[in-house]
């Protein structure tokens, strides 16, 4: 093909909102053996093998992308173009054993370590929140002292399920602590409620000094001011990561997922609470459980890569 001829089609193709081929917010893709710096990157990781309800989440990855088209870079509320400054890129999606969780693992801690070598803080889109913890493994490896913000309506730290299983997508934050990756009092949890097996389910939490905001507290004006001060005074100028479950956001606003709990944060509520942490120094961040199955018209994905993208601007900030 001639030379004019090929720019031609490459114009014909290129990245818009509805055309091209779908990578997060029209991102170039990463190509593993180019060289270069990379800033930020984009990574799917597709695995929901470990969950305790409802499956799907593995299709996350996709969906968010899908509903990414018409992502746009500047956000006039942090005023920071995400990506103008970054070398950012769609890392693609990690090829993830289902079958075998301890190999899965080991894949994603693999990926993570790649990027990181490669320069980047990563934005995993998920997966279920299992993978939280191969990602925290990881990632404390180059960011010691983390601390971590976790949007959910569940503490994720349980002991193990019914059967014995001891890594699950409930058990992620509390085998985080327990293997030294985060320290508890490095835990900072919002939209936490809803019911759950006995009061004494929260005994760890509060012994690995977890701080939590309910749904209450998110209400209370003052008692929010008081919790998101204190995550400024514990981070410091320290590396944060931000992990957000999806169903931490009331299922009126996020039905696509496996989990769903009643009574959450709205969309705004929490992206409200995001943009105030701005200026801590967010190294990565991910936006796990959505489950496209369970969505409708598309509502939770398009949520989880506004999400993501929120993710990206706090990186971008403090990167600046
Ligand atoms: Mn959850
Ligand atoms: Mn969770």
């Amino acid at each position: 093909m001639a030379k004019d001829d090929e720019s031609h089609f490459n114009h014909l193709t290129s990245q818009t909102a509805i055309a091209g081929i779908r990578t997060f917010s029209r991102l170039p893709t990463l190509v593993s053996d180019e060289n270069g710096d990379v800033d930020l990157a984009v990574l799917g990781i597709p695995f929901d093998s470990l969950v305790t309800f409802r499956p799907g989440a593995r299709l996350g990855p996709n969906a968010i992308r899908q509903a990414s088209g018409l992502c746009r870079n500047y956000s006039q509320q942090m005023e920071v173009d995400v990506f103008d400054r970054l070398r950012a890129f769609d890392a693609g999606d990690l090829a993830v054993n289902p079958f075998d969780f301890n190999e899965a693992f080991r894949q994603i801690g693999d990926g993570i370590r790649f990027l990181h070598r490669r320069g980047a803080s990563v934005v995993v889109l998920g997966g279920d929140h299992s993978i939280l913890l191969p990602i925290l493994r990881a990632t404390s490896e180059k960011y010691p002292g983390l601390t971590l913000v976790q949007f959910d309506a569940h503490s994720d730290t349980s002991d193990e399920s019914a059967s014995g299983q001891r890594f699950h997508h409930g058990t992620s934050v509390r085998r985080a602590i327990d293997e030294g990756v985060v320290e508890g009092s490095r835990v900072f949890q919002i939209g936490i409620r809803g019911f759950i097996e006995s009061a004494e389910y929260n005994d760890f939490s509060r012994q690995a000094g977890i701080r939590v905001l309910g749904m209450q507290g998110v209400h209370n004006d003052r008692e929010r001011a008081v919790f998101l001060e204190t995550i400024r005074e514990v981070a410091g100028d320290g590396p944060c990561y931000l992990t957000f479950d999806v169903d931490g956001i009331d299922p009126a606003f996020a039905p696509g997922t496996g989990t769903p709990v009643v009574g959450g944060l709205t969309s705004f509520e929490a992206i409200d609470i995001m943009r105030s942490l701005r200026g801590l120094r967010f190294i990565g961040g991910d936006v796990v459980e959505v489950a496209p199955a369970y969505d409708h018209s598309e509502i939770t994905a398009l949520l989880g890569a506004a999400l993501a993208l929120e993710i990206g601007a706090l990186i971008s900030i403090a990167r600046q």
